[in-house]
Order: C-alpha cells, then sequence, then structure tokens
C-alpha cells in the first residue's frame, strides 16, 4: 500500500510530503559525508516528493564531481533530503527526518568510499 509521510528539518522552516510503500528498503552510506551524520538513505521519485517550503529555506553544498545537491535548511543546519548523485531522477530522504515513517525491510550497505563501483553494483529500484 502507497501512503503519504511528512518529513521536516529540526525547526520546521524544511517541511516535505511524499509517498511511499508502508515497508521500505533504506541504504546506509559510507562515505566521507553520510557517515558523521549516520545518514539513513530512503530513495523516492522525484514525482512523489513535494517539498511545502521555498527552496530559498536550503542552503547547498556539492563536492567532487559536484552532482549530488547536499541540502541543509539554512536555520537550524539539519539535512532532512537532498538530490543524490547515484539516483538522478529521486531524492534520497533522511529517514531520521521522517515524522511518521514507514517501517523498515532492511537496510542496504551502499559502500560510497568506493563510490564508482558501488554505484554500478547498486539496484536501481529497490523500492
Ligand atoms: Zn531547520
Amino acid at each position: 500500500m502507497i501512503r503519504k509521510y511528512k518529513g521536516q528539518c529540526h525547526c520546521k522552516k524544511v517541511t516535505f510530503d511524499f509517498f511511499s510503500k508502508e515497508i521500505v528498503t533504506l541504504l546506509e552510506c559510507n562515505c566521507s559525508i553520510c557517515l558523521p551524520y549516520r545518514y539513513l538513505h530512503l530513495i523516492i521519485e522525484n514525482t512523489k516528493f513535494h517539498l511545502n517550503n521555498d527552496s530559498d529555506q536550503l542552503i547547498s553544498y556539492k563536492f567532487r564531481t559536484k552532482v549530488a545537491d547536499h541540502l541543509f535548511c539554512k536555520n537550524c543546519g539539519v539535512k532532512s533530503f537532498y538530490k543524490p548523485a547515484s539516483h538522478p531522477n529521486s531524492v534520497s530522504i533522511n529517514y531520521n527526518s521522517i515524522v511518521n515513517p514507514p517501517k523498515i525491510k532492511e537496510i542496504l550497505s551502499f559502500d560510497g568510499k568506493n563510490w564508482d563501483q558501488a554505484v554500478k553494483d547498486l539496484k536501481s529500484d529497490i523500492n
């Protein structure tokens, strides 16, 4: 069953809605930006995601290939979602930022330290 879920940053200036299955697969990445956060990725297609605030509430940070767009709340600094390089037509939602989170089926490891190989090994449609 597909349901509507809500996510937010700490101060709630960034809020979003998305549609997802009730039981989801998450990715846990060991790269230098995900590991400090213990970021748990829920990959959701762009078309199932709606940002409720203006994008000027977000600060963008890019590095290396500058493909991924890491988005932080301008006010509280929390990264509740971002545009990942690994899934160009999707957003990655931080599972820990979801108000009413779906159940977890499994958490797969993504070897972001070896990103080029890891992205080749990735199943394209995990949810
Ligand atoms: Zn905030």
